[in-house]
């Protein structure tokens, strides 16, 4: 019996790569204009990493870690994100002794224990950036301009924008308390989980799909009018700065995030087309993840998108590359010709195909229709012995004698 994958891993087959392709080399396009340079993180890390980093009462560290004890009794966990991982990487190596601004964005496979659903999946895959050593808000503004400069890149016109703070821990405590009283008094409304996590995280239910939770927290306090001066005058200058270049977004004061380590400025660009999994990116401030993870008093901010979710919204459009030139050869000869051609037009950097087997023209040309390739050659006995082939040009429905030499062809295709 044949062995298939792995619920919730899924393999990106051509024909679906070309777009993920397509992602990626815009991602880095793009935040390599803002700066960016790209760092490579493993896979596995110590599991003390994420739970210290993400918070032992969130969702990913409770239920959705891949975590196993390898074969020296390490307890190791396949990154559920990228941050905790780029934020040990810039602690060990000292990055930040040459400077404590630094750029950072990461491409790669994620792994949670969801339940695997249109884009939602076990391993699933994300780009991110980070920005190190910068308490000034116009950095928060700069990333979030850069992420929606992306997907207007990608021509998408969704997602949008919403974006909130979660204050400090001068003022969030305040708001903590306010909110558990709230909550408090609608208990019963709470699902198990909210109930379980009202006083470790009461910040949750804001952001609990549950029926009943949704209804409690319908009125709750919002965080923004519990935030601290300087908070305050953090979040008014972030939206100032997106004002100033016209990046446009929406206040969304219910937005927390899954994630323990977010301070101040919070962000997620969400999508109505995609069901559930509204959220295409997500990040806020992290100003103090480096210290909690042993590196010294520095903040961050960065955000992740789901690669699946943005290949979702680029739907059918056609990535795929197509050849430059397919050659239909009849006859031993032509074929040994076609084949000779074929290699010497690709060292010179054209994308050529032949049919290997040789067959009829008609069924030459049912596989050239398949590669929508721009140009066919037909090289036929006839043509050979003439030192001449015809050139079709596909678009245009065109076609015109060339000479049977590389140059021969690649003027043609010129032409
Ligand atoms: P959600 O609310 O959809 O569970 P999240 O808040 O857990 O998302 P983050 O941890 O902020 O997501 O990750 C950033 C992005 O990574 C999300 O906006 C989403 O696009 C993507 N992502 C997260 N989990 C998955 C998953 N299981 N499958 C596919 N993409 C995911
Ligand atoms: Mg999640």
């Amino acid at each position: 019996m044949a062995i298939n994958g792995i619920k919730g891993f899924n393999d990106i087959l051509p024909g679906e790569v070309e777009k993920w392709q397509h992602i990626e080399a815009t991602a880095r396009r793009v935040f390599e204009l803002y700066g960016f340079a790209e760092i490579r993180v493993p896979i596995l890390e110590k599991t003390e990493l994420f739970s210290r980093s993400i918070g032992d009462a969130t969702d990913i560290v409770e239920k959705e870690m891949y975590s196993f004890v390898d074969k020296g009794e390490n307890c190791v966990t396949m990154r559920p994100e990228g941050t905790a991982s780029v934020m040990r990487a810039f602690i060990e190596h000292k990055l930040y002794a040459a400077d404590p601004v630094a750029k950072l964005y990461y491409m790669g496979p994620m792994f949670r224990y969801e339940r695997p659903q249109k884009g939602r999946y076990r391993q699933f895959h994300q780009i991110g950036a980070e920005v190190t050593g910068v308490y000034d808000p116009k950095v928060d503004a700069q990333v979030l301009t850069m992420l929606c400069h992306f997907f207007a890149e990608l021509g998408l016109e969704e997602p949008s924008l919403e974006i909130n703070s979660l204050g400090c821990p001068v003022c969030r405590p305040a708001y903590r308390d306010a909110l558990r009283e709230f909550l408090l008094a609608r208990l019963d409304k709470l699902c198990d989980d909210c109930k379980r996590r009202l006083e470790t995280n009461p910040l949750r239910s804001l952001d609990c799909k549950a029926a009943g939770c949704k209804e409690a927290t319908a009125n709750a306090p919002s965080v923004l009018d519990h935030l601290c001066g300087e908070c305050e005058t953090h979040f008014g200058a972030v939206r100032h700065h997106l004002d100033l270049v016209g990046t446009t977004y929406t206040i969304n004061s219910r937005m927390v995030r899954g994630l323990d380590y977010y301070t101040r400025t919070t962000f997620e660009l969400v999508t109505s087309l995609l069901g559930a999994q509204s959220a295409v990116a997500a990040g806020g401030r992290y100003d103090g993840l480096i210290s909690d993870l042993g590196g010294p008093s520095l903040p961050g901010i960065g955000f992740a998108m789901g690669v699946e979710r943005v290949a979702l919204l680029l739907a059918d459009r056609e990535f795929r590359k197509r050849p430059d030139l397919f050659i239909a050869a009849l006859g031993e000869q032509a074929q040994q010709k076609a084949f000779t051609l074929m290699c010497a037009l690709q060292e010179r950097g054209l994308a050529v195909e032949i049919d290997y087997a040789g067959n009829s023209l008609k069924s030459q040309m049912r596989r050239s229709d398949k590669f929508k390739n721009r140009f066919t050659l037909i090289v036929g006995e006839n043509e050979l012995s003439r030192g001449m082939a015809v050139l079709k040009n596909m678009d245009a429905g065109t076609q015109a004698d060339v000479p049977l030499t590389v140059d021969g062809v690649a003027l043609g295709m010129l032409t």
